[in-house]
């Protein structure tokens, strides 16, 4: 048995992940072309008729794209959306996508061998009233391994640190340098969202916050591996994201964790817990 995770694109031009087992095989949205998604599947010797599921953390259209989540409810892949943001998506993308979301979003609930909790985090504005952040666990091997998957959040509370504690691996947001912002050339007002408790997170808060993880964390395997997600293209650079992280954590004495920068239209290493 494995637990298997990979990032296939991962930024404001789209964001997909996918998580599986032997037995099943779980989108993290679809921001995406299916042309892109399909092939990138492909390479990981996924079809789509070997999907399971999709899980959707919010509405944003770099996280859905409209064509390849009707392509997904067309071919009875099972969407599960939570309920508070069945009508963003439905607003976004029509009234003829809900018939398709035809599985109810529990807080908590199994994908074949895969367990699924998902929790608030703190992204919105005018089109996205609900977003969220998952953990999906597994056993292998007669031992429980747990993925962290937080993109798009404005802040960082406890609650959402005790969730994330004792992930395997982590995904966690890196969205912008705080300098590069200041004087990128986004108009005033998305600037002001993007700073807000609301927006994205900064890469020293995703600093801040993957330290406090890894302290908390019992599990001695935990954050063996940490990607940085959403990393922007306008107030950010993959280089800046890793070094400053990697910084501050060698700052506060971690030195065991593999980091990677999750790239806008490049599949990430492929994790393998077997
Ligand atoms: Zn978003």
């Amino acid at each position: 048995m494995s637990l298997n995770f990979c990032i296939l694109a991962s930024g404001s031009s789209g964001n997909c992940s996918i998580v599986w087992t032997e037995k099943a095989a779980i989108l993290i949205d679809c921001g995406c072309s299916i042309k892109y998604i399909t092939e990138n599947l492909a390479n990981l010797g996924i079809s789509l008729s070997n999907l399971t599921a999709m899980v959707i953390t919010h509405a944003h259209i770099d996280h859905i794209n409209a064509s390849t989540l009707g392509f997904l409810c067309k071919n009875n892949i099972q969407i599960y959306l939570h309920e508070d943001a069945f009508e963003d998506v439905s607003r976004k993308y029509g009234k003829k996508i809900e018939e398709y979301i035809n599985m109810p979003f529990y807080k908590n609930f199994n994908i074949k061998d895969i367990s699924i909790e998902s929790f608030d985090v703190y992204h919105r504005d005018n089109n996205v009233s609900k977003t969220l952040g998952f953990t999906f666990s597994s056993i292998v091997n007669a031992r429980q391994y747990k993925i962290g998957y937080t993109t798009d959040t404005g802040r960082i509370c406890d609650k959402i640190i005790r969730n994330l504690i004792n992930s395997n691996i982590l995904v966690i947001e890196s969205n912008y340098n705080r300098i590069m912002l200041d004087s990128s050339f986004r108009p005033y007002a998305n600037k002001k969202w993007v700073l807000s408790g609301w927006g994205h997170l900064a890469n020293e808060d995703a600093a801040n916050a993957i330290a406090e993880i890894k302290t908390l964390s019992t599990n001695k395997d935990s954050l063996k591996y940490v990607f940085l997600a959403h990393i922007s293209s306008h107030h950010n650079t993959y280089e800046l994201a890793s070094r400053t992280v990697q910084e501050a954590l060698l700052n506060k004495g971690i030195s065991d964790i593999k980091l990677f920068t999750a790239k806008r239209k490049q599949r990430c290493p492929t994790i393998k817990i077997s």
